[in-house]
């Protein structure tokens, strides 16, 4: 209700300022029916509620108008709904069909940011009726997580991007190697053994190190030896040849292949030469015939060193899409920090409630529409973009709003004993405001002598003074006598008033506790029905917010969403 209050709020003040200072009731409910259409079953009981605030704005001189209106902010334009398609890729009639792939790298969970490169893979390889292809990026054996295969799958199922193949670089090493043979052998390759600062003296010079002029035969010799361990750590690296003289030092004969002897949690200690990331995408996307790259414009240098390659092969370089950076407010990201927190625990696991990884908002209730409708709207837009979690939250809201249920949850609960009442055993309450088909909940009464007994929050018990009247909600208005403890109030009429909603609990209140996302737990007791919710179940806790049924066992835990 004090939702509704606020919407008409804005209505009237919206109305009177565009009509010389005075809002029109008619105008008012009009608006506010468009806007909330579940509301409509209500208008005649509503009526009254805008015509008291409708009434209330007209006397407010005009100073006093604007000025609320600034506070309570304007009214939210419901989004239309059409359909802000992708745009077309570039290039797509050059393929005969078009191969998208997503190619995470298995060392932390999957967050928010992530999930724009697999969608917007997924959904061109689908528009296009195209192939989609998940590849594991998994060679560096120092960061690869034996979990995060499994998770990052899950994840991708949630967020319903299925793929038509998978692929695990590590599976692929041989593969690598012998690509890499064919480069040192035809010296577009060469096994370099100098000093790293050595090399870059040399490179940002535009000049030759003395490793890059041996020829084939030596290459070949060198890299055998670096296969067999002849080589510690560092000492060696394979080196794709550029054109020395290129703009970007940086891409300037760029490293393919390093020796590591840390072992791989997929195959542990069969290699010790691992390609490095530039080599082993540029393989993978030919082999694979992948026809387009969809992914950060970080990548954009890389994309210059692996023309290189390319060039070597005589390769065509895919269509690259490098869409620009997307600053994600309010949400803890960086994988390695991530990682780092959980090893020493001071997160409690990659759906950490603190997260913004995908598991942690499964968690908390949001759902993979809302999700990926967030990122679809940012699309592949080459320009910096930033996303709010206030953003994802009001999408959330939009997806979860007519399927949740409603029930009362009670925080810090205290007792509220309220006398005069007629005989009341119990409440019957829609499970949802505008979805009667969905039948109601049963909230059984306590009775303690002569009074009824309920509970209410803390936080609400607090805002209230002797002889306020207030409403237990869905069921009686009840007028404040003392604020001892327990509280206690005098029976007021069981017809809606305009006072303020109070969300209660009595006989038969289970204790759950709610985990908020700064990963404190909140206690307090739930109406009876909440005990037969299943896990994974998404509900609003009324005047509370949004949440997800965790745990029914051994403890009843709920996971905050938002509000
Ligand atoms: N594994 C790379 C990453 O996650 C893939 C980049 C690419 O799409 O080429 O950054």
């Amino acid at each position: 209700m004090e939702k509704i209050r606020k919407v008409v709020a804005q209505w009237a003040l919206t109305n009177a300022l565009e009509h010389g200072g005075r809002a029109s009731v008619n105008a008012v409910l009009g608006k506010l029916m468009a806007g909330m259409p579940e509301l409509r079953p209500r208008a005649r009981e509503l009526f009254g509620l805008v015509e008291e605030v409708v009434v209330e704005v007209n006397e407010l001189p005009h100073e006093e108008q604007l000025y609320r209106l600034r506070k309570v902010g304007p009214v939210e334009k419901p989004k239309p709904d059409k359909h802000r398609g992708l745009p077309e890729l570039p290039d797509v009639e050059k393929y005969p069909s078009i191969v998208t792939r997503f190619a995470p790298n298995p060392n932390g969970p999957m967050h928010i940011g992530h999930v724009r490169a697999a969608l917007l893979s997924h959904e061109y390889a689908r528009r296009y009726h195209g192939k989609f292809i998940l590849r594991f990026e998994d060679t560096n054996p120092e960061n690869a997580l034996p979990e995060m295969y499994a998770l990052i799958k899950q994840d991708l199922r949630w967020l319903g991007l299925g793929w038509d193949e998978e692929h695990v670089q590590s599976d692929r090493i041989e593969l690598y190697y012998s690509y890499a043979e064919k480069l040192l052998r035809q010296e577009n390759a060469y096994v370099c053994t100098c000093e790293v600062e050595e090399f870059r003296k040399l490179r940002d010079r535009g000049e030759p190190c003395p490793c890059r002029d041996l020829s084939g035969g030596e290459q070949l010799e060198r890299w055998r030896r670096m296969l067999a361990g002849g080589f510690a750590k560092g000492k060696s690296v394979v080196r794709i040849k550029t054109d020395l003289k290129h703009p970007n030092p940086a891409v300037r004969d760029w490293p393919a292949f390093r020796v590591s002897v840390t072992p791989h949690p997929r195959v542990g200690s069969r290699y010790l030469v691992w390609p490095l990331y530039n080599f082993s995408v540029s393989i993978d996307d030919h082999e694979m015939g992948v026809t387009h790259v969809i992914r950060g414009k970080e990548h954009v240098v890389n994309e210059q060193r692996q023309h290189a390659l390319f060039e070597h092969m005589g390769w065509r370089y895919p269509t690259a899409v490098h869409y620009g950076r997307l600053r994600i407010g309010g949400m803890a990201l960086s994988k390695t920090q991530t990682m780092r927190g959980i090893r020493s625990g001071e997160l409690t696991g990659p759906d950490d409630v603190r997260l913004g990884t995908i598991a942690a908002l499964r968690r908390r209730g949001f759902l993979p529409e809302a999700v990926r409708q967030v990122i679809l709207d940012i699309g592949p837009t080459p320009v910096d973009s930033s996303l709010s979690w206030e953003t994802l939250c009001a999408h959330n809201r939009r997806f979860v709003d007519g399927r949740a249920n409603r029930y009362f949850f009670v925080p810090s609960p205290v007792k509220l004993l309220v006398h005069k009442t007629p005989e009341l055993k119990q409440a019957r309450i829609r499970l949802h405001p505008s979805d009667l088909g969905r039948g109601e909940r049963i909230l059984p009464i306590s009775r303690e002598g002569d009074a009824l007994a309920f509970h209410i929050s803390q936080a609400d018990a607090t805002n209230l003074s002797v002889g306020q009247t207030f409403r237990l909600k869905d069921l009686m208005n009840v007028t404040l006598s003392s604020r001892g403890a327990p509280l206690e109030a005098e029976f007021h009429g069981l017809k809606l008033a305009d006072v303020p909603k109070i969300q209660w609990v009595s006989a038969g209140a289970v204790r759950m506790e709610v985990l908020m996302p700064d990963n404190t737990l909140e206690l307090g007791l739930a109406e009876p029905a909440v005990a037969g919710l299943g896990v994974g179940e998404i509900v609003q806790l009324e005047r509370y917010g949004f949440v997800r049924i965790d745990a029914t066992r051994p403890k009843l835990v709920a996971v905050y969403g938002h509000r």
